[in-house]
């Protein structure tokens, strides 16, 4: 097992989404049999916007419990929480040193989240560096990304670049991995499923009941505004979405029926209700278990720290080193 594999995944919600289900979870179990797997709940990450710090405590665990529920086997992944490994930081202060600010400044999630809070953290302008740091610190070449991420795993190549450049051969730059799913809209058709977007998110943790009506009143294409109008399946949140989830057959049928305006939208949602409602049964039984064994998700977090530390130090006292402050 060659190849090593880091993901990330901020606590930013009660629970994940589909889309992260998706993206980042999927492509986790993808690679445990084949990679060295490191994934990691990114708390530092979380708390560059205003935050509570009871909640960011219990989403941290939330968000541990979700990928355990969705079948990421701890005796292959090392699986951990950032801030239980301060070497990530260390590294981060050590790469922020090699790159100039114009480059942190034209990241778009830095642009998107100050427009949003009106004002930017010092942590929310460095968060690209700490990625960084967290992907080259086990020196990692694959990395699960949804698209929106593109941007800064490309800013972590050039990170590594730089820093072998200056410093000689260090790091592998690592490789964006996008999964088949990688970019599921929001319900509300405002871009990418979002934690923050209320109802525009569906859950992990959602019931049937709470799919069914999120779906419900999900957007469609604007051209269906009456039964009998046919519409475009690829100008739909709703169809992008079945495409993660439905078979292909019923796929075609689909697009098909609501070209000729042959199949109604609330049909074509109970579908995808029902394909996604199937989809998560396994996942939330499992979810409830573990909910009631918090100790034992503590655990293993806790035993992922302890092993990713050696690592994380090894690669320090590299960088250290070919830095002179060794
Ligand atoms: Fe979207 Fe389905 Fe309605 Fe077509 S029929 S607009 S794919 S919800």
């Amino acid at each position: 097992m060659g190849k090593r594999m880091f993901t990330g995944l901020q606590p930013s919600g009660q629970s994940l989404h589909i889309g992260n289900y998706l993206s980042a979870i999927k492509g986790v179990l993808a690679l445990q049999d084949t990679h060295e797997c490191i994934l990691c709940v990114v708390d530092y990450h979380a708390i560059t916007v205003p935050y509570d710090p009871n909640v960011l405590r219990r989403f941290t665990l939330n968000i541990a419990t979700e990928y355990l529920a969705a079948g990421v086997d701890p005796e292959r992944v090392t699986m951990m929480v950032q801030s239980d490994v301060p070497e990530h930081t260390e590294l981060a202060w050590l790469m922020g040193c090699l790159m100039p600010v114009p480059k942190f400044e034209q990241l778009p999630t830095y642009k998107d989240k100050r427009a949003r809070y009106g004002t930017a953290s010092f942590g929310l302008l460095a968060y690209p560096i700490l990625m960084a740091a967290d992907i080259l610190i086990y020196k990692a070449h694959t990395v699960p990304v949804g698209r929106d991420q593109l941007p800064h795993i490309e800013f972590a190549r050039e990170v590594a670049r730089k820093f072998n450049h200056t410093f000689g051969e260090t790091f592998p730059e690592p490789e964006a991995r996008i999964n088949a799913g990688a970019y599921i809209p929001s319900l509300d058709g405002k871009g990418a499923m979002s934690k923050s977007a209320k109802n525009g998110s569906i859950d992990l943790s959602d019931t049937a009941n709470t799919v069914q009506d999120k779906l419900a009143r999900a957007v469609t294409d604007p051209a269906r505004v009456r039964r009998t109008d046919p519409g475009e399946p690829h100008n739909c949140p709703v169809y992008a979405i079945h495409v993660c989830y439905t078979p292909q057959g019923m796929l075609a049928q689909l697009a098909q029926g609501c070209r000729e305006a042959a199949i109604g939208c609330l049909e074509c949602k109970r579908i995808l209700a029902q394909e996604i409602i199937s989809d998560l049964a396994p996942l939330q039984a499992r979810r409830r278990e573990l909910l009631a064994r918090p100790q034992r998700v503590r655990e293993i977090l806790a035993q992922g720290a302890a092993t990713a530390r050696p690592r994380a130090r090894e690669t320090l006292s590299e960088v250290r080193q070919r830095m002179g402050l060794d």
